[in-house]
């Protein structure tokens, strides 16, 4: 068995003995892990990732029965193409901070810290009291710095601005007008898109020069909200890059999904670059993948 297996079969063992709810069983059996209590017999050698996938699989089938629509983990399909990305645009840079305003379990967020390696710290936020617990004890087991806020991250937040933000955001209507109407995407009748909001929160939370990278709806400049996004994107930030992803991923056209990379301008900065627009080709095809990974790459390197 790879560590990764005996990971998940240690985990599931254990929960599917326990009396409480699988995903509440994760964090028993994962805090019995950290203190010693039981632990899996893994290689000396394991390393994060092999972590991360291995109490992934646990959390996807804790998912399942637990019936989380709202909560869906970002897929690794996901989550390591914008590892890629992120790490590309770190390049040699030290001390990077991240931020994550819609965490969940917190795999997009681990699977982009296991990617940067080096001195890596960061602030998430979550309204889900579960899935903070969940995602807390994943952060201890893979010795990844994060501060957690258990909160509505469209209220006002204690987060420093940080190099990158990082999100699959919650998309839907925003039921809280009031707090709506804070931000310039707010539109002037009805709900404001909550993704819309995310985005304009995720943005005052990063550094000038620093990045966004954001899972969002294909359809994000094909709404009526679109009025109000645009001029906000073109005040406040420069759109670096949008990545249509394969459809395959999703179950139909209304779920797809598109990565869009915004970048903070400098108060000084009055060029635009090149907006990348790429499609991610059929991730099975590895020579069409390699070729446009190398194609993010040059972008990178041009960032
Ligand atoms: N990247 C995450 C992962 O790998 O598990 C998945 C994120 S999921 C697509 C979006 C998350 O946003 C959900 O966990 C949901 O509970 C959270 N969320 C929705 N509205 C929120 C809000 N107003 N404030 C904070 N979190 C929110």
């Amino acid at each position: 068995m790879t560590n990764t297996e005996k990971i998940f079969t240690f985990i599931d063992g254990y929960a599917e003995s326990a009396q409480s709810l699988y995903l509440e069983a994760i964090i028993e059996v994962c805090n019995k892990w950290i203190n010693g209590e039981e632990t899996p017999k893994l290689s000396e050698d394991v390393t994060k990732e092999e972590i991360r996938r291995g109490v992934q699989l646990a959390v996807l089938k804790g998912m399942k029965q637990n019936a989380q629509p709202h909560h869906q983990m970002t897929p690794d399909s996901i989550g390591l193409l914008i590892s890629h990305i992120a790490e590309k645009l770190v390049g040699e840079e030290q001390d990077i901070t991240l931020f994550d305003p819609a965490v969940g379990t917190g795999n997009l967020l681990y699977t982009v810290m296991n990617a940067i390696g080096k001195d890596v710290t960061a602030s998430a936020v979550e309204i889900d009291e579960l899935l903070v617990r969940l995602s807390a004890v994943i952060s201890e087991l893979l010795e990844q710095p994060v501060r957690f806020l258990v909160q509505d991250a469209l209220r006002p937040l204690l987060v420093d601005p940080v190099d990158i933000t990082i999100s699959d955001l919650p998309v839907g209507y925003y039921p809280d007008d009031d707090n709506g109407s804070n931000y310039e995407v707010m539109p002037v009748e009805g709900h404001a898109y909550a993704h819309h909001l995310f985005i304009e929160q995720s943005i005052s939370h990063t550094k000038p020069g620093g990045y966004g990278i954001f899972v969002v709806p294909a359809n994000l400049f094909e709404t009526e909200q679109t009025v109000k996004l645009q001029p906000f994107l073109k005040k406040k930030t420069i759109i670096r890059a949008i990545i249509q992803l394969p459809s395959t991923l999703f179950q139909n056209k209304a779920h797809e999904k598109s990565i869009l990379i915004l970048q903070k301008p400098f108060l000084e900065e009055k060029t635009s670059p090149d907006v990348l627009l790429a499609q991610v080709p059929d991730m099975k095809d590895k020579q069409a993948m390699a070729r446009f990974l190398q194609e993010i790459d040059i972008w990178a390197a041009e960032a």
